[in-house]
């Protein structure tokens, strides 16, 4: 008899609970990983790039022995566990709702062994004294802390005895390019070194430079943790040697992670939808042409609000943004442009290299008011005056923005409102001051709901 372990957001060998739970089971294991056209799709090239090199980096440490099929799983799984003769499939589990689906279809026709997640405590495991979930995030930390996490797992290739896929018959093998260039380094190698390198130089400074686009100074550990070629125990246990602030920020943002995985897998309709169904009273005006204007604008880094647009053209260039950042355009957008925050939501998800559900949905209706925690609608990000502080030299937006390098210090980002004009960069498309007291008058209507 054999078994699976059938990879999904895991791709690692170290530090991965679910090889335990297969070497137990004292089977050959078959190392399978499904290309299913559901989740590639809309992934965007970028992402899809970065997992095509992690699968390749998975392959190379197991010497060849991840077999890799394009397909639906819920067909493809229970066929390869018959031509093995496995009667049970080795999963760590997954809360989205996609994930949630496919594994229920999945189990119709073979059973799986749910072994960790990857988060470093599970969604729905951080429960109220009353048994409820949790809707604001600071009381969920503070129990996420008492729960504590498990130590590391001590796993490796070698914990199992890999089947060659080569023996597996009747089975059409994906061939995965060879020499795909991800925006960025990754796979599990790659994660582990830039991690051990963030903690010798840069953990220190994580808690003053954190909100510092122009720093640059954040882990960058976002596209590893997506793919699970790290996992986040592994870092928190690192972390545990680091007794100081910065570790204790960077601990902080790792249990939001947890955080907005538990809020998507209890209400898995706020993937799309306001979790806060108050908004849905919001006026938006999405079918005039100027709501596709001002979009197209936004998506091309091109409002005239230099911050914005610095952040747009990152994203569009590395795939990536700073965290920061990535709240001042969600605000514009939501706030100046008065577009739904889904709109944005979707077109980050076409370009992050970390492009993850929860964080990325929660993360816009956190934004928009809309979602968990105490985020007053109100308070709406000022985009100069965040600019002027957060990049208070403006190196940020000169790195991004070309046509403003000439444009010295933290001049420009006010280049609009001074009536500067710059060739090739277009003044302000709205005017803040106006779209502010508009997007107020809008909430009024979201109160009423009250
Ligand atoms: P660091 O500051 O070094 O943080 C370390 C890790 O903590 C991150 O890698 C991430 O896993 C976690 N983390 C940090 N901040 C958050 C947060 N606010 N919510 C959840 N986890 C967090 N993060 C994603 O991973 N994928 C997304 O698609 C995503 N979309 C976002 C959309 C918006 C509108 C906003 C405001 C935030 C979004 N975030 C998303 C959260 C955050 O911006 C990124 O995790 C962070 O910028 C990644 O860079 P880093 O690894 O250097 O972060």
């Amino acid at each position: 008899e054999n078994t699976i372990v059938w990879f999904r957001r895991d791709l690692r060998l170290v530090d991965l609970p679910t090889l335990l739970a297969a070497a137990d089971s004292a089977r050959n294991a078959l190392a399978v990983f499904v290309l299913d056209p559901a989740l590639i799709k809309p992934s965007g090239v970028r992402r899809r790039t970065a997992l095509i090199a992690c699968l390749n980096s998975l392959d190379e440490a197991l010497d060849g022995r991840l077999l890799v099929v394009r397909g639906n799983p819920v067909e493809i799984i229970p066929d390869l566990a018959r031509r093995i003769e496995a009667t049970q499939v080795h999963i760590s589990s997954d809360h989205g709702p996609y994930g949630t689906r496919r594994d229920a279809a999945v189990e119709q026709h073979i059973p799986l062994v749910r072994t960790g997640s990857p988060f470093a405590i599970a969604p729905g495991r951080i429960v109220k004294d009353d048994g409820t979930a949790y809707r604001v995030f600071t009381p969920f930390y503070k129990r996420w802390l008492d729960h504590g996490w498990r130590a590391p797992a001590s796993t490796s290739a070698s914990t199992n005895s890999w089947i060659d896929p080569a023996a597996v018959t009747g089975v059409e093998r994906a061939e995965l390019p060879a020499n795909v260039k991800p925006v960025c380094p990754v796979g599990e190698h790659a994660a582990r070194e830039q991690w051990d390198e963030y903690l010798a130089n840069g953990v220190d400074q994580y808690k003053e430079h954190r909100d510092r686009p122009d720093l640059d100074d954040t882990t960058r550990m976002s596209v590893h943790l997506k793919w699970g070629t790290i996992h986040p125990r592994t870092m928190l246990a690192d972390l545990r040697d680091h007794d100081s602030d910065s570790a204790r920020e960077l601990r902080r943002q790792l249990a939001w992670r947890d955080f907005y995985a538990d809020v998507l897998a209890r209400e898995p309709r706020s993937a799309r939808h306001n979790l806060n169904p108050d908004f849905d009273r919001m006026p938006i005006s999405t079918d005039t042409p100027e709501a596709q204007v001002l979009l197209a604008a936004w998506k091309a880094g091109r409002t005239g609000y230099p911050i914005v647009d610095a952040g747009m053209r990152q994203l569009l260039h590395e795939g990536w943004m700073h965290n920061r950042v990535r709240m001042i355009v969600a605000s514009f957008l939501v706030k100046d442009l008065h577009l739904p925050w889904w709109w944005g939501a979707r077109f980050f998800m076409r370009h992050l290299v970390d492009g993850d559900l929860p964080a990325n949905q929660h993360g816009w209706q956190w934004v928009a008011g809309s979602g968990t925690d105490a985020a007053p609608y109100f308070r709406i990000f000022n985009p100069i005056t965040q600019g002027q502080r957060y990049d208070p030299q403006g190196d940020y937006v000169r790195r991004w923005v070309p046509e403003l390098r000439e444009i010295p210090g933290k001049e420009v980002h006010t280049v609009g409102q001074r009536g500067i004009e710059v060739p090739g960069y277009p003044a302000p498309i709205v005017d803040h001051a106006v779209e502010r007291r508009e997007a107020l008058a809008r909430y009024e209507h979201v109160k009423q709901a009250r």
